[in-house]
């Protein structure tokens, strides 16, 4: 396990926004920064987003995907600043944003009037989707766009990522006589046969390769088990809990879910980790809404600005770092 570890890529998930429809004292709207080895991801861009993450020193200009659910103002009014500032940071790199169809028109608007045009160029991506389909196919990576239920157009997102090659065990290699040439192979899980005709095992020479990891970022949402096959078994499982049990109601009209029915959820995917967040302003105390989720699901934590989990294959919970702004 421990050599695993030593040869997993960084693959880290920082919340930026926890909040729902409004800002509250201590709360952003919706946001998460995630960094999967050199690619870095942005999961909604809510009012904010630009100042939360200065607070977590990450850096804009290293964003190359951001993926937009829906089109309620809490999940991507921080974007028009976000691509400005970029813009005004000189940044050549593409960008690509994955989002509803009308958020291209929007953006267009606001560059045109504002009399402008960026430094670099803007991709876009339908996220329109009637059934679990993918959207980006990377060689390091891929993500799938999930249709959810909600009062407007919106979909949730599974970033997965890719490449389950075997790791070199280089002294076992020099002590077993397997050449340099033949690593690419070993990487394949070939086994090597040297001259003489001595059959070197690739367990021998080698690691496993490292568990593949996923996140799922689901919001905003009503209960839906519809979803429960697309993030099964997914490492880390954001779910929206907007609403304790006793809001179940406000929470079906509004097409919103409550945290027992993320913990649901969770438990038949049997994630490896569930992060609840979108809480709504109405609770200044967010705990109850932990404890509820965790009648259906231990393994569940609350998210709060600030907080950066590393995925690995186990639950992670003690990985957890809250920063001191
Ligand atoms: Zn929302
Ligand atoms: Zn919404």
């Amino acid at each position: 396990l421990f050599l695993w570890n030593l040869v997993q890529k960084p693959f880290e998930v920082t919340v930026l926004g926890t909040s729902s429809a409004t800002p509250t004292k201590d709360r952003s709207p919706s946001a998460q920064h995630v960094r999967l080895d050199k690619h870095y991801f942005l999961f909604d861009c809510g009012e904010g987003t630009q100042n939360r993450l200065l607070d977590c020193k990450l850096k804009l200009q290293k964003i190359k995907y951001v993926l937009i659910t829906h089109l309620h103002g809490d999940h991507f009014f921080g974007l028009p600043g976000l691509i400005t500032s970029m813009s005004l940071f000189k940044r050549t790199e593409d960008l690509y944003i994955v989002g509803p169809d009308p958020l291209k028109p929007i953006l267009e608007a606001l560059i045109e009037e504002g009399g402008g045009s960026l430094s670099y160029p803007i991709h876009f991506i339908s996220s329109k989707v009637t059934e679990a389909k993918e959207l980006i196919d990377h060689r390091d990576f891929s993500i799938v766009g999930i249709p959810l239920q909600h009062r407007i157009p919106c979909t949730g997102y599974v970033l997965r990522e890719k490449g389950s090659l075997r790791k070199i065990h280089v002294e076992a290699c020099e002590e077993m006589g397997v050449p340099v040439s033949y690593y690419e192979s070993l990487k394949q899980g070939l086994d090597y046969v040297t001259d003489s005709g001595r059959v070197v095992e690739n367990e021998m020479v080698t690691f496993p390769a490292p568990a593949l990891r996923s996140f799922a970022y689901i919001t905003d949402t009503v209960f839906d088990m519809n979803i429960v096959p697309y993030i099964q078994g997914v490492t880390l499982l954001y779910h929206e809990s907007t609403f304790l049990k006793e809001h179940e109601s406000r929470a079906q009209e509004t097409f919103h879910s409550t945290a027992e029915q993320a913990g649901i959820i969770a438990n038949q995917a049997k994630v490896k980790q569930l992060m609840l967040g979108h809480y709504s302003a109405r609770y200044e105390d967010i705990s109850p809404l932990l404890w509820e989720a965790q009648t259906q699901f231990n393994t569940t934590l609350l998210a709060v600005e600030g907080l950066r989990l590393e995925l690995s294959g186990e639950p992670f919970v003690s990985a957890a770092t809250v920063p001191q702004f």
